[in-house]
Parts: structure tokens; sequence; C-alpha cells
């Protein structure tokens, strides 16, 4: 019975590792397109991978589908690319492939392409200036500096200022102090950015990655915040973009995506279409800007983790900017990491991929800096900061085990903040808050507030007077006094942002403060406005945690005060001390990036430890290189590889049991790759839920891929299973 049926192989978004057959009557369907299906009782989205004339089921059996879309939705490509990470991340392929396409897609309908416009000042208003408009209005003035700033914005950079941006826009061209344009191909008009001459290490980075031009070549360019990188790719991305219909994907950590990047992006491909891909756009343009991309027709694509997975028919070069950070890895459903995929889609494509940071991950560096024969990447340096008299800063630890430390500051950081002040300089006061922050303690019996759920402690917010679990969102009053002896004496302890900020104010009254924080910025919008204060100086000291690491430009910041960092130095997480540097190195480089000379002051209890001596010189090398030989010794990532199980749930003898059985099993199925005990993770109950986990280590990827092929399989059959929430996570970065 197989003659005259087109059968349809779709991948549908189940937990379940295989295709399913469906009928269909239309003969030129094709691989990429998606359809609707029954499934069960329900009707689902799928997408066809794959066209036969034969099934394995009965012929009555089989269902038909019940519409066609005739959108393809990915190439031949980006076919590969899911497949690879399927079988890499032993993910179901349906999953795979549905987490990858923008979700606005997955609705049943889906609307047609809408216009889209850049704005920018007109030359009458830039004439007439900030000064010139009504007063009391901020979010007009707001829109005006970032176009100031901007030059060209569009509707999601505008957006991402404030949500009544449209207003704004509506106001300004009734004063007639905006243009739009809508993004075409046409030729436009932009304002030319002056465009520096490459200096000599620059010059030598582009040539050396332009003669891999048109081939797969990995490279690591490592050089220092300000060092030039941003101004190598756009020369790489020039020279690619030479070759008709090319196409370059720039790939970037979402906090890095500013209205500034994309900017400096746009001023100098003016003739080029560029789009943006990240969490901030709507489904809409995020739907808009992918289909750009798919058609061909965006010919750069700056994106955050995800957008590795769009389809580009025409992908030339792949830049990864900081490519250390964490977010380039997702933590849930297909746990892939957008730098390992974008490798693996570089080689696919057989284009060069250049990543750049001032921090390397000890993968990469490993990867570039080993002896020549197994070095995987090229491996390119900038030395020096790019513009001429802006020089490193210095960088002083305090040793706060023997100074006298009031509310978290010692009066050196004190001084130096008053100093700032005085000479009407910025400071900022970092906090490096993973696994700290303040909580309630009795000072009469240490009781501390915890949550009941999770095994966290409650988190005190001040403002509001509640207490709050981080992990869960639990939410319960402060307790007025203690619920274990009753002694109404409690304090918070631990230097939260919001405790900082109180202590700042007591100590600096007049001065102006800003506090950012996941709280206080939940959104993009504030996350905008934060830079356009500091660069008007509007602010005299910030307060924050790493989110403002990250490559953004303070002119005017000469001081940055680094709080609290000890716990990092002892955790048990074998990646601390590398993130612990280059969370530490990128905070300093907000210090003095223009002329202004930088200082950091780093309080500490352990002065000497290595990782300070290696900051104070800016020596990243020699720390990473010190950093490897104890990975090798304790056999540990980039010298192993390793995957992690984690198990949840209600009873803990479920996930035990669980474990258990999987660890004898992978025991048994391999003698090269050793098999850890299960073990309770640092956060043993979450949100109610018992976990537990084990750890496989091999010093062969291609050995612990096989057991994992069989392994993998009997886990999604054991019944266990059934009572147990499981996840494999490959190259796992948290444990
Ligand atoms: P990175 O990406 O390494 O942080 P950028 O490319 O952003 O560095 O450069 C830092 C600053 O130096 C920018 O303001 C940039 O315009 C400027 N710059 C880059 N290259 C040069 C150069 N060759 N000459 C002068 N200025 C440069
Ligand atoms: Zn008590
Ligand atoms: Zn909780």
């Amino acid at each position: 019975m197989t003659d005259t049926l087109h059968i349809l192989k779709v991948a549908l978004d189940v937990p379940l590792d295989r295709v399913f057959d469906y009928r269909t009557d239309k003969p030129n369907t094709q691989i990429g397109q998606y359809v609707v299906v029954p499934f069960g009782a329900r009707k689902m989205i799928g997408v066809v991978v794959g066209i036969s004339d034969t099934s394995s089921i009965e012929s009555k059996k089989l269902k038909s589908i019940i519409r066609l879309d005739p959108e393809v939705i990915f190439d031949e490509q980006s076919f590969k690319l899911f497949q690879f990470c399927s079988q890499y991340y032993h993910y179901p392929l349906g999953q795979t492939i549905l987490s990858a396409v923008p979700s606005r897609l997955k609705k049943i309908n889906t609307k047609a392409m809408t216009k889209k416009y850049l704005y920018r000042l007109t030359p009458k208003a830039i004439e007439l200036g900030i000064d010139q408009l009504p007063p009391r209005q901020t979010t007009l003035k707001r829109v005006v500096m970032a176009l100031i700033d901007a030059t060209l914005l569009d509707e999601a950079s505008l957006r991402s200022i404030s949500s009544s941006w449209k207003k704004s826009i509506e106001t300004l061209d009734e004063m007639g102090w905006i243009e739009k344009e809508e993004i075409t191909l046409d030729d436009k008009v932009y304002i030319q950015a002056p465009i520096p001459s490459l200096n000599d290490e620059q010059k030598k980075a582009f040539d050396e990655i332009s003669k891999t031009n048109k081939t797969f070549a990995a490279w690591l360019l490592y050089g220092i915040t300000g060092s030039g990188k941003t101004e190598v790719y756009i020369r790489l991305i020039e020279e690619a973009l030479k070759k008709e219909h090319a196409q370059v994907l720039v790939l970037v950590p979402e906090i890095n995506l500013t209205p500034q990047l994309e900017s400096r992006f746009r001023a100098r491909f003016e003739k080029y279409m560029l789009v943006t891909l990240h969490s901030h756009l709507t489904d809409n343009e995020r739907l808009t800007h992918w289909r750009l991309a798919k058609e061909g027709q965006a010919q750069i694509v700056i994106g955050t983790r995800l957008s590795i997975f769009t389809p580009m028919p025409h992908l030339s070069l792949i830049i990864i900017d900081e490519e250390h950070d964490a977010s380039f890895k997702q933590q849930e459903g297909l746990r892939y990491h957008a730098r390992d995929v974008a490798i693996f889609r570089a080689k696919s494509e057989n284009i060069p991929i250049v990543m750049g940071t001032a921090t390397p991950s000890l993968e990469t560096w490993f990867n570039a800096t080993k002896t020549k024969d197994a070095k995987k990447f090229g491996f390119l340096k900038l030395t020096s900061r790019a513009v001429l008299d802006s020089t490193l800063p210095e960088i002083k630890c305090i040793d706060i085990s023997k100074s006298t430390v009031t509310k978290g500051f010692s009066p050196y950081l004190v001084e130096a903040i008053r100093d700032r002040l005085n000479k009407k300089e910025q400071s900022l006061i970092f906090i490096n808050r993973r696994g700290f922050a303040p909580v309630l303690l009795c000072s009469s019996c240490q009781w501390t507030g915890r949550c009941h759920r999770c095994s966290s402690r409650l988190v005190v917010h001040l403002n509001q007077k509640r207490l709050r679990c981080h992990h869960c969102g639990h939410d319960e009053k402060m307790p007025l006094q203690c619920p274990s002896c009753g002694n109404t004496d409690l304090y918070p302890t631990g230097l939260g942002t919001q405790r900082v900020e109180e202590t700042i104010k007591e100590f600096f009254p007049e001065a102006r403060i800003l506090r950012v924080d996941r709280d206080s910025t939940k959104t993009k919008e504030a996350l905008n406005d934060l830079f356009l204060k500091m660069k008007n100086r509007e602010i005299d000291i910030l307060i924050g945690t790493q989110m403002l690491s990250k490559g953004h430009d303070f002119p005017y910041l000469s001081l940055v005060g680094v709080l609290d960092t000890d716990q990092a130095l002892y955790s048990p997480d074998f990646r601390a001390s590398e993130r612990l540097f280059s969370q530490l190195m990128q905070v300093s480089g907000r210090a003095g990036r223009a002329k202004t000379k930088g200082e950091v002051y780093i309080q500490t209890a352990f002065p000497n430890h290595p990782i300070f001596e290696a900051l104070k010189t800016h020596d990243y090398e020699h720390f990473a290189n010190e950093l490897l030989k104890e990975r090798e010794l304790a056999e540990l990532s980039p010298f192993a590889f390793l995957v992690l199980l984690k198990g949840e749930a209600h009873q803990l003898a479920h996930v035990m049991q669980f474990l258990n059985d999987a660890m004898i099993h992978a025991q048994n199925l391999s003698a090269h790759v050793t098999v850890y005990n299960p073990v309770r993770p640092m956060m043993e109950r979450l949100k109610g839920m018992e976990r537990a986990q084990l750890v496989l280590q091999a010093s062969s990827r291609v050995a612990l891929q096989k057991l994992l092929n069989d392994w993998v399989p009997y886990l999604r059959e054991n019944k266990l299973a059934q009572k147990v929430k499981w996840v494999v996570d490959v190259d796992p970065l948290e444990f």
C-alpha cells in the first residue's frame, strides 16, 4: 500500500525523540515548511523534516495534516545545525527546531511584514537643541538626547527609551524636529561617523583574518577593553560585505546590545540593511527581522544567543563579541552554548568566525594558545587602548582585615569617593552579588529568614519591608521580632545594593546617587536612561552589580570601588575565580575610558591572592595559564568534558533511586567515562522540589557522546522518570 502516498515526516514540540508521519495530498511540499497537524485530541504546529512515499504506519491509521503553511522556515544549512544540536545536546529534534524559530511563527496565524522606520532629528532640531524643548517634558527630552547621541534609531531602540515614545515622536513631528525613513534597501543618506585608521595591531589582526576570508577559520581576538576590537569587527564586516549578497552575523551578550552599539554599526554601514534580534523586540518585530535575514535581505544581523539559529542564505562571517560571556549558554530547554554552535556553523558553512574578548573563557584560551599541532583557533592580540592618552586604571587592594570598616566601607574608599565628588568626577561602587544579598539576622539567637520551599535564605527588601526568596519568588512581610526568640533587634547582614545605597547617602548626603540592580532596572528602558544620565553627568555615584560590568562607556567615571568579592575566592564552583577575574577586569575597564585617569579599589581580606596580583598588572595571560595548570591537575574543563544529569522530585528517595540507577547503567556502558556518585547541589531544594545531580567526565568527547547515545534513550525509558523531572546538560557552565 505504498503507491501515490505522500508521507510527511513531521517534527513536533513534544519531548519524544522521534518524528511523526502524516499524510498529505499536496505533492510539492518542501522540507522546512510548517504544518498544523492533529496530535491526540489537540492541534499542533510542526515542521516538515522529511518527505517519503512509505510509512511504517498502516495507511488507514495515518492522519492527514490540517494545514500547510507556504513559508519555508529553514534551509538546508539550518537543518544541519538543528540536527547537530539535537544530537550533541541530546534534545529531541522537534523541540530543538521549535525552540529556535521566532515564537510568533508558532501562533496559528501570522501577520505579513510590517513597515519599519528609522528616526533622526532634523537639522533644525539639532541647531535649536534640547534647551528649546518645553520644560518638564522628560520623556521628550530623553528621546531627543538619545537621538542626538545615536544619530539614527529604530522603533525598538526608541521603545527601550520610553514606552510612550510614539507620543514623543508625534510631538517632535509636529514641531518639525523629526524625520523618518523606511528601512529598505534603497540608498540612504547617513551622517558619516569619523573613521579611525587602524593601528599596527589592529591592522595585523585585520590582515590575518582577511586572508582566511573565504574558508573556515576560528579566531580569538584577544584585546583589553577599549583596544579597538569593535573597530576590527567593523572592518572585517566591510570586507565581507564587498561580496555581493553577503550576510554577516554578530552575536553579542544580551546586555551589550545598547542603542549605542547598534547606532555605531548603523552609522558605519549606511548602505546596508541591518536588523537586530533580541528579547526586547516584540514578537512581530522579531519575526520581521528574522524573515529579512532568512530572505537574504538583511545583510547584517546583530543578535543575542538565539540568533545563531537564524537562517541566512549568504552567511559569510560570524563575529562573537565578549566570547566569555555566560549569557551565551542557554540554561533551560535546549541547553546550547551559542559560541560552540557558532563554531559548528562556521565550519559547516566554511566561513570564518571571530571571537573577541578581554578575558577569554579558559576553553577558548586553551584552544587558541596550546601548542601548535593541537591549536584550534588563530590567536590575535590587541595590547593597548586605541584612544591615545587613555590608559588602564590603577588597581589597588584595600586589606579590610587591617582597616576599620564602617558599614562595609573602609576609610580609604570613602576618601577616594569624596575626592571624586570634589573633582566632579563619577564613582562606581560594584557589588559582586552572586549568591550574596542581605538576609535578616537576629542579634541574639542568630535566626535568619529561610524560604520554606527552597534551601535558600530570604533576601531583605528594606524599602518595601519585605523578605523575598530570589529563587521561587516567595514573598513575606518582614517580621518585627525574631520568630524564634522574640528579640526585636533584627538587622540585615551582608551588602545588598539597597544597603550600600543607604550607607552612601549617609556618607555623602549631597551626592546624586543611582542604584542599579535587577529590581531597579527590570527594563532596558531604565538601563538606557542610566547611560544617558551618566553621560550628562547627572549622577555622581553609581551603585550596581554585574549588570554594569559590561562594555559601556562612561567618560567621566574615574573610580571603581569593589566591595565583597571574597566569597567567590573560595566557592565550590570551579569556574568561580575565572568569572570573578573577568568581572573585575571588565568593571575595572569602566574607569578612565576617556582622558580621565582611572582608579580601582578592591576591598578584600586576601590582598595577596593570585587573582588580585594578576588584576593589578592587568595580566590575564598569566592568570589564565595558572588556572589552566590547576584545571589540568584536577582533570576539569578544558582538559575533560563534562555532562551533568540533574533530577528533582517531591521525594528525595525518588531522585536518588533514579540517579543511582542512571549511574550504574552509565558505568556499565563505558570504561572511558568516569561516572560520579549522585550528590545534592548547593541549592538542595527548589520550589518545593528535592534536587540531586551526577556528573559524567571523560577526556574524550567522542567517548562521552557515544555513552550519551545509549544512556539518554535509557533514561527516557526509565519508569522512575515519571516521578522525576530530569535534564541532561552537555558542557554545563553551572553546577
Ligand atoms: P573595544 O571593542 O576593544 O572595547 P572599540 O573598538 O570600541 O574597543 O574602541 C574603543 C575606542 O577607541 C572607540 O571610541 C573607538 O572609536 C576608538 N578607536 C578604535 N580604533 C581606533 C584607532 N585605530 N584610532 C583611534 N581610535 C580608535
Ligand atoms: Zn532570635
Ligand atoms: Zn524559595
